[in-house]
């Protein structure tokens, strides 16, 4: 157990001033999330904006309205290497989950073999991912899936407040989704947004929409608590605390079906409060962040293709081994530097899921999952964190590729 100095591997940080504006969003109730909504439309440019709890009810909510709009369809192929509440909404919606491998060098489809998965009526949607913020080719997705009535459903999850030549993350599939959840890009605590320009789709959300619950009073509270909890403890000089303290299953990534649809509460649309302003900062340090780890990880030849002042939420790279990935991960550890491992295992691994894909194999996914690890860009990690980041790889630059 490491006492002292610790980096979170990823952070939006939320300030006493948010919280102020949270405590204002709970008296102003709707309004508070209607404004948040409001602003959202405005900026992304979309018609249609819902506000729920987290990503994983975003992607539920969208999931239901899409099989109500195509009911004769029930399979969502999904990365085979992603976070594990995307499968989880898909098993929670009543829907099937089909894998295509991934390209190890994006992180987004293997697209030949995204081509082979295509055929068949019983494709209801697609879920191309952001992954770490790196922008998943959606255009090149739309061609190859054009006039076979497949919805693309954008997880931007990790991407919020990113473009992609000129387009904002979010809007480019027929409908997509943020997480505002604790280590993205911006965050109420938990939260989620869906966005759509499509109608039909949007009245179908409407009606989902206005089905699912909202916080309880004691539920705010709680947020409350936890958002007054992260504000003192996501800084360096305490994160050791409840990164140690095991109930809070900090960095744990768990598989879970049975969570909460709830909407937005005023709370959490305050706490996001001037978040254009907010997000724009985080940006600029994350984007400088990552074009001075690309500088100084281009002469090791295990980069992920990064296009140009991409402000990523972390910098992924895939180890030479997994044995490097693992030194690294320790070491790193033992200083507190904030170098995480991305998902334990990929979709198909994942125990409660395993047994709907014997004998399939993604053996990127696999591989992905024991040599990426991913460095932290955001605005806590200081000269002295960068330097002792740099030592740390010096030691693996010269191991086996
Ligand atoms: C975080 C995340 C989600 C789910 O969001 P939550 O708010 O945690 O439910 C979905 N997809 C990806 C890629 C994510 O990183």
């Amino acid at each position: 157990m490491r006492i002292g100095r610790t980096l979170p591997p990823a952070a939006a940080p939320i300030h006493f001033r948010d919280l102020l504006s949270g405590i204002a969003g709970i008296i102003r109730g709707q309004r508070e999330t209607e404004r948040f909504r409001d602003e959202l439309r405005d900026y992304f440019g979309v018609p249609h904006c819902y506000l729920v709890s987290s990503g994983q009810a975003a992607l539920t909510l969208i999931l239901l309205a899409l099989k109500e709009v195509a009911p004769q369809r029930d399979e969502v192929l999904i990365p085979a290497f992603t976070c594990y509440s995307v499968p989880a909404s898909i098993v929670a919606s009543g829907l099937k989950v089909r894998l295509c491998d991934i390209d190890p060098q994006t992180c987004d489809f293997n697209f030949e073999q995204l081509q082979t998965l295509l055929e068949g009526k019983r494709l209801l949607g697609i879920v191309p991912t952001h992954l770490f913020g790196l922008p998943a080719d959606v255009a090149r997705l739309k061609k190859i899936t054009e006039g076979r009535g497949v919805f693309l459903v954008e997880d931007a999850a990790q991407a919020m407040g990113s473009e992609w030549e000129g387009e904002k993350l979010g809007t480019l599939g027929d409908v997509g989704f943020f997480s505002l959840g604790r280590g993205k890009a911006l965050s109420t605590v938990e939260g989620g947004v869906i966005l759509t320009r499509c109608d039909k789709l949007g009245r179908r959300l409407d009606q989902a929409f206005a089905r699912i619950e909202e916080y309880s009073v004691l539920q705010t509270l709680t947020l409350f608590i936890y958002a007054l909890a992260l504000t003192v403890l996501m800084r360096p000089w305490l994160f050791w605390l409840p990164k140690n303290l095991p109930f809070l299953r900090l960095g744990e990534t768990v598989y879970e079906t049975d969570f909460p649809l709830r909407k937005l509460t005023g709370l959490q649309a305050g706490l996001a409060r001037n978040w254009r302003h907010k997000l724009k900062g985080f940006q600029k340090t994350r984007c400088a962040r990552v074009s001075e780890w690309h500088s100084f990880f281009l002469p090791f030849s295990f980069l992920v293709r990064l296009p140009a002042s991409t402000p990523l939420l972390r910098f992924p790279m895939i180890l030479p081994t997994a044995d490097s990935a693992r030194m690294i991960l320790a070491s790193g550890a033992r200083r507190g530097l904030g170098i995480a491992p991305s998902y334990p295992s990929a979709v198909h691994h994942i125990p409660e899921l395993a047994s709907g894909f014997v004998g399939q194999e993604f053996p990127a996914a696999a591989e992905v999952v024991r040599r990426l690890i991913t460095i932290p860009v955001h605005g806590y990690v200081g000269r002295n964190d960068r330097k002792k980041i740099f030592s740390l790889f010096s030691q693996v630059k010269d191991g086996p590729q």
